[in-house]
């Protein structure tokens, strides 16, 4: 049943909330909807009061485009099903889940589809963005897998779009983010995943990053798909696992999700392993571990960028790990994502995404906790990119990034896909009502602003 929240309500606060603490906005209505109707209702009364929309599932935009200052926020968190068909290996679920309730409900018929490495997340918001998580070089990205989505339209159609009906939806869904309507449900393919498998993180002094960097470089551009990896310049928590004189000291880690057989996985480990690491975490463990192992609290400020490469040369780690030296805060993670596996051999005109075959995605994820911090924590992923910049294919992956313009809206698509996804825009929200995301400005408001 649909309900409305105002400012006056004693839940406004933390139904406005975003992860990211940077976002403070103060929308006139939150409308909580539990399906289509709700959803239709909502938009109507946006519609009929002139209120700007915003569309809110997981809440962890990081640019804040889940909800607005004065306007309306359709909020689907109250849709929350998810069904397994474990025969079909067919998963439908809410717009509102987030992946740590879609994996439990998967994983219980040891199945998954690839989601995203924080289990808060929403499954609307990162794979309507695409979706990228640690099976993606095995099972390609969360939007990869998806089969079919439900929507209502900003004219309140309720739309389904699958392999039969509304392709060209369906298309845009895998990739171009929350533009053509409000997401009610998705539709994913399922793999055989654990419910063990053999993850973790192994973690070295800071001083033995470039070996390491090195080495994992050449490790996991090689890797069979099975392995899902990372990089990252991190300080080592407060926690008891990690030895006292290592605690808050800087890090260089290599996060680990091997979802092929164990032999093979522990030969493979060992190529890290042999450089003697002063923490190692990596064994077996449940896959839906691994995919809350890296959870933070909300409430902290946050800024992020990211880039593609096609190679990452030594120069280019050399940049890497100098700016991950001079992290102004010790929450920072400073992360080196290998792609490659069969993201590169899906065919790349199965979604808008462009540049499926880059081979790494650099993403310097800013974290920290006072505003009087926000200059210096912002400016350093700037800096970084700066220097990384001869290094990039100047692609994108928008998931990883804040509101950084136009440009790299469309670099993030290439120019062919990016007409298309106007092209599609144009017929389902020929008004832009669904402007809040990495907007794909139908072709009436492009004349308007011309003008
Ligand atoms: C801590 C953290 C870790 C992350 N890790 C990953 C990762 O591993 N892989 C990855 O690919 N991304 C990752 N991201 C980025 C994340 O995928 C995007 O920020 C994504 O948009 C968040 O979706 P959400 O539903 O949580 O967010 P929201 O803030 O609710 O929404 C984000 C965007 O999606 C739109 N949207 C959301 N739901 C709907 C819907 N039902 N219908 C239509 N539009 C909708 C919103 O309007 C908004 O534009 C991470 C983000 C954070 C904060």
């Amino acid at each position: 049943m649909m309900q409305w929240f105002g400012p006056a309500a004693p839940e406004y606060d933390e139904r406005r909330a975003l992860f990211n603490a940077m976002i403070d906005k103060r929308p006139r209505l939150i409308a909580a909807c539990d399906g289509p109707a709700d959803v239709k209702e909502a938009l109507e009364r946006a519609r009929k009061e002139r209120l700007r929309v915003a569309v809110r599932s997981g809440g962890h935009s990081v640019a804040g485009q889940s909800t607005n200052d004065d306007g309306l926020v359709v909020d689907v968190r109250p849709m929350k099903t998810v069904e397994i068909d474990a025969s079909a290996r067919r998963a439908r679920v809410g717009g509102g889940c987030t992946w740590g309730e879609f994996d439990a409900a998967a994983q219980e018929h040891g199945l998954a589809t690839t989601g995203g490495r924080i289990s808060t997340t929403g499954v609307s918001g990162l794979t309507l963005g695409g979706g990228s998580g640690w099976l993606e070089r095995r099972h390609g990205l969360s939007c990869d897998n998806l089969l079919a989505v439900e929507l209502v339209t900003a004219d309140g159609r309720e739309i389904r779009a699958d392999e039969t009906q509304h392709q060209d939806l369906l298309w845009a869904s895998k990739g171009g983010g929350g533009n053509f309507g409000v997401v009610t449900a998705l539709e994913f393919g399922l793999h055989p995943v654990g419910p063990m498998i053999l993850g973790g993180l192994m973690a070295w002094p800071a001083d033995r990053g470039p070996e390491v960097a090195r080495t994992f470089r050449d490790w996991a551009d090689s890797a069979p798909d099975e392995l899902g990896t990372g990089l990252v310049v991190l300080n080592g928590p407060p926690e008891e696992f990690i030895p006292p004189h290592l605690q808050g000291q800087p890090l260089v880690g290599v996060a680990v999700c091997w979802t092929g057989d164990e032999a093979t996985g522990d030969d493979l480990v060992k190529v890290m392993r042999d450089l003697t690491p002063e923490i190692d975490l990596v064994g077996p463990m449940p896959y839906a571990a691994l995919q809350s192992m890296l959870d933070d609290p909300p409430g902290l400020r946050q800024y992020w960028s990211a880039d593609y490469h096609d190679t990452f040369t030594d120069e280019a780690l050399e940049v890497f790990l100098d700016a991950g030296a001079r992290r102004p805060s010790p929450l920072t993670q400073h992360l080196l994502l290998p792609w490659g596996g069969v993201l590169g051999r899906i065919d790349p005109e199965s979604t808008p995404l462009g540049q499926r075959g880059a081979r790494w995605v650099s993403h310097p994820f800013a974290t920290w906790q006072d505003a009087v911090d926000d200059d210096a924590n912002i400016a350093w992923v700037r800096e970084y990119r700066k220097a990384n910049a001869p290094f990039t294919t100047g692609g994108v992956y928008l998931n990883f990034i804040g509101d950084e313009g136009d440009e790299r809206i469309r670099a993030a698509f290439g120019a062919d896909k990016y007409e298309r996804l106007v092209a599609i825009k144009s017929e389902y929200d020929p008004a832009n009502v669904f402007a809040g995301n990495q907007n794909i400005r139908p072709r009436a408001t492009h004349l308007k602003r011309r003008g």
